[in-house]
């Protein structure tokens, strides 16, 4: 491990549920020891599942739990995360750990108030993907973050996928519109994609199969190509063939106009939650 920080240091997840899970599954299977990672819920059955599931220390004491840890990464739901911090604030005040929110339209300044002191935070933004290592992260940092910290904190998030850092908080908003709610976009559009195959007379099993590895196999090629997207549709569209008159219909039916409309919504949508 880069990593040889990573095993003095110990983490605690407060609400370890999907996202929590995800990120410490993606830490042990980089090699961060389970006893060094604890997580806490409200219910004991959670934490039983957890304990048997990944081996980390659980329990449902928050304050136990920052105590242990030098970082803090806040997994609640977004409309929980003022009463958790409120409550956290007198043991947060005297351990003073890296906080690192993964909530979505939860700011800096609210974080920092709910808090009660001048902590290092650090917003993060990661997507569902990070399930199966295959995520991407946004991230930005408060000025009190060293940059220890920080290699730190991308080192945690290089466990479930890639990670980038954004300069400026309200980007954290945008990340939200491409990336955080970005994989339902592609499920929406696999969806439609497979509704169609069967229409065209394919059972569903295979329409569906078509569609997933197309999706799978344009991703890879996209990401593995040295030349983008525009230019790799372009070569997969022959003059006067299938997929220029499919792509025709697609933009002529405003899917450009659609997308923007789309993400948008998302970004108005984070903004008025921040
Ligand atoms: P979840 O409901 O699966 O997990 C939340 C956990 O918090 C639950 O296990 C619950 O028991 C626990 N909890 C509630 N109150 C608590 C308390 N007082 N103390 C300790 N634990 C408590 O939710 P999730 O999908 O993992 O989302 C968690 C956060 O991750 C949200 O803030 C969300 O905005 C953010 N996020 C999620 C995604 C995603 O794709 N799921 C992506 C980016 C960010």
């Amino acid at each position: 491990m880069s990593q040889s920080r990573k095993t003095d240091q110990s983490i605690a997840f407060i609400g370890a549920g999907n996202m929590a899970s995800s990120i410490f599954g993606g830490l042990i299977e980089d090699g961060w020891p389970k006893d060094k990672i604890w997580a806490t819920a409200r219910s004991e059955a959670t934490l039983e599942n957890v304990k048997n599931q990944f081996g980390v220390q659980v329990t449902r004491d928050n304050h136990q739990a920052v105590r242990q840890s030098e970082m803090v990464v806040l997994c609640v739901k977004p409309q929980m995360m003022k009463a958790v911090l409120q409550e956290l604030a007198p043991t947060l005040k005297e351990t003073k750990p890296l906080l690192i929110s993964v909530a979505a339209g939860v700011s800096l300044d609210s974080l920092q108030t709910w808090c009660g002191s001048s902590l290092p935070i650090v917003r993060s933004m990661p997507n569902t993907p990070s399930l199966l290592r295959c995520g991407v992260s946004g991230l930005f940092a408060s000025a009190q973050v060293s940059a220890e910290q920080k290699a730190i904190t991308d080192s945690i998030f290089k466990a479930v996928g890639v990670t980038l850092w954004v300069d400026n908080e309200a980007l954290i908003d945008s990340v939200i519109a491409v990336s955080g709610s970005g994989p339902a976009y592609y499920f929406l559009f696999m969806e439609a994609m497979t509704e169609m195959g069967v229409k065209l007379g394919l059972d569903q099993q295979t329409a569906e199969q078509l569609t997933l590895q197309t999706a799978l196999g344009a991703a890879k090629m996209a990401v593995c190509s040295d030349v983008d997207v525009r230019e790799l549709r372009r070569r997969v569209t022959s003059p006067g063939g299938t997929t220029e008159q499919a792509i025709r219909a697609l933009q002529t039916g405003g899917l450009e106009q659609l997308v923007e409309q789309a993400m948008q919504a998302a970004v108005e949508r984070a903004a008025e939650m921040t």
